[in-house]
């Protein structure tokens, strides 16, 4: 169906202008003033502000981990970041001991191709390398995967060597694909772990304790280090601490090619939460730090150090032994309590795609910390381009995808577990009121979220293809 949204005003990277904008069929064929209707449906969007569908460049479905899952898989997740104006994800498909990337590779395609409710693909982790797989990875750019994640935490688990590191980033360069990487002290963990266990501390607090900031800014000063001198290009995931947020900056201004992102949680949140009674609900990693991280992270955000906002979402239930009613049916998946003696157990992750897009409005754009256009580029315009989406995703152009978000920067929405769309029993910011919201939610010119009610259906996601060489923002 063709679709003429009338008079909204359009926000660009560059501008926001009063405009036209047509579809026919799933693309956008004309941004303009006063284009002729023909035959299509008229969509009146005075008052609303146009907005690319949200591209979430961060989160895990059903992830194993410890004895459990993270509670959102393909669908729900999926669903749940189009209620919240995201129409592409990117998931993370992670290598097993010994395995070849390209099993785990197509496990996660096979899982998500029946029931993707969203456009979606993967990053994929390599977390033990060997000769076969530095053969391996050039044939993924050929599959549309171009992103690569390594870790410098999870010791004898995920983590490669300084080594392995340098070589994943050289066979990546020479291939036009981008390294990810999850920046923590590894080593550093691992003695203040062993010492906090055998001294007695098994609250939640210790998991913020035993991940320390420094840890972040010593192993984020030798991955970029090692980054700079393969002279290859390196995104930082989830940047929690002001510590890695300078080192970032001034890298870049050095010309090293290094990008950094951030999530809700880092913004809003602090070590503190972990004290909670709830505090394990908190549970992340990088843990929550301090105010100051905060302060400095949404300062990073507006004058460009940072240029992505993901959420690593990644839900657990707080209380996997009491079943919730969901989609009309009782369920309940083991969760947080799994470390009610030891913090070591506490499932790390939590909910938050649902949020992102109107958390970074209402905080950032009406508390006047960020434009509109930095907005867009922030949660979907960079992360299109640094993933090699662009621009058939991040952007309202003529030939891109009709993913279009009608937003209303009027509509009062009280957030609540009761309302939310994540498969979880909680949520962090459960009784915030954000204003501005999605009216209507489209991807490729289909009508998925009508003013809160769901009209999208499991599969009719694609996977993306994405493209090599990708731009460096
Ligand atoms: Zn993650």
């Amino acid at each position: 169906m063709n679709i003429l949204f009338r008079g909204g005003d359009v926000v660009t990277e560059t501008e926001t202008i009063i405009a036209d904008l047509l579809v026919i069929g799933d693309k956008i064929v004309s941004v303009g003033t006063d284009l002729p209707v023909s035959d299509a449906r008229v969509v009146d969007c005075s008052g609303l502000i146009l907005l690319p569908g949200g591209v979430e460049p961060h989160a895990h479905f059903s992830l194993p981990m410890f004895d459990t899952i993270s509670s959102d898989d393909h669908f729900t997740g999926h669903r749940a970041a189009a209620f919240g104006g995201t129409t592409t994800v990117m998931d993370f498909t992670s290598q097993s001991p010994g395995s070849s990337l390209q099993q785990s590779i197509d496990l996660s395609r096979t899982q998500a191709s029946q029931i993707a409710a969203v456009d979606y693909s993967f990053h994929v982790n390599v977390t033990d390398f060997s000769n076969d797989v530095a053969r391996e990875i050039p044939s993924l750019p050929l599959q549309g995967l171009t992103t690569l994640k390594v870790f410098t935490a999870y010791n004898g688990r995920l983590r490669l060597s300084d080594d392995e590191i340098s070589k994943v980033l050289n066979i990546s360069r020479e291939n036009g694909m981008l390294v990810m990487i999850h920046i923590e002290d590894g080593d550093e963990i691992d003695r203040l772990v062993a010492r906090a266990l055998s001294d007695g501390y098994t609250d939640p607090i210790w998991h913020a304790r035993t991940r320390p900031a420094h840890g972040e800014v010593i192993a984020g000063r030798r991955a970029i280090s090692i980054a700079e001198s393969s002279k290859a290009g390196l995104y930082i995931v989830h940047v929690t601490t002001a510590g890695l947020l300078n080192q970032i900056a001034s890298a870049r201004k050095r010309g090293a090619h290094v990008m950094g992102e951030t999530c809700p949680q880092y913004l809003f949140f602090t070590q503190e939460d972990l004290l909670r009674p709830d505090g394990a609900n908190w549970v992340c990693s990088p843990p929550l730090r301090t105010v100051e991280d905060n302060d400095a992270l949404w300062k990073g955000l507006s004058d460009g150090s940072i240029q992505t906002v993901g959420t690593d979402h990644c839900p657990f239930f707080a209380d996997g032994a009491t079943a919730i009613e969901f989609d009309g049916q009782q369920l309940a998946i083991p969760g947080k309590e799994l470390g009610k003696s030891d913090f070591t157990r506490i499932p790390n992750g939590l909910p938050a795609i649902e949020h992102r897009m109107s958390l970074l409005w209402h905080f950032g754009v009406s508390a006047g910390k960020l434009s509109m256009q930095r907005f867009v580029e922030l949660t979907s315009g960079n992360p299109a381009r640094i993933f090699g989406l662009y621009p058939r995703k991040g952007t309202l152009s003529p030939g891109s995808d009709a993913d279009i978000v009608l937003w209303d920067p009027s509509i009062k929405h009280t957030i609540s577990v009761t309302n939310s769309h994540m498969r979880t029993d909680h949520d962090l910011w459960e009784g915030v009121e954000v204003e501005g919201y999605p009216l209507q939610v489209y991807l490729r010119g289909h009508l998925l979220v009508d003013r809160g009610k769901w009209l999208g259906k499991a599969g009719y996601g694609q996977f993306l293809h994405r493209q090599a060489n990708a731009p460096i923002m």
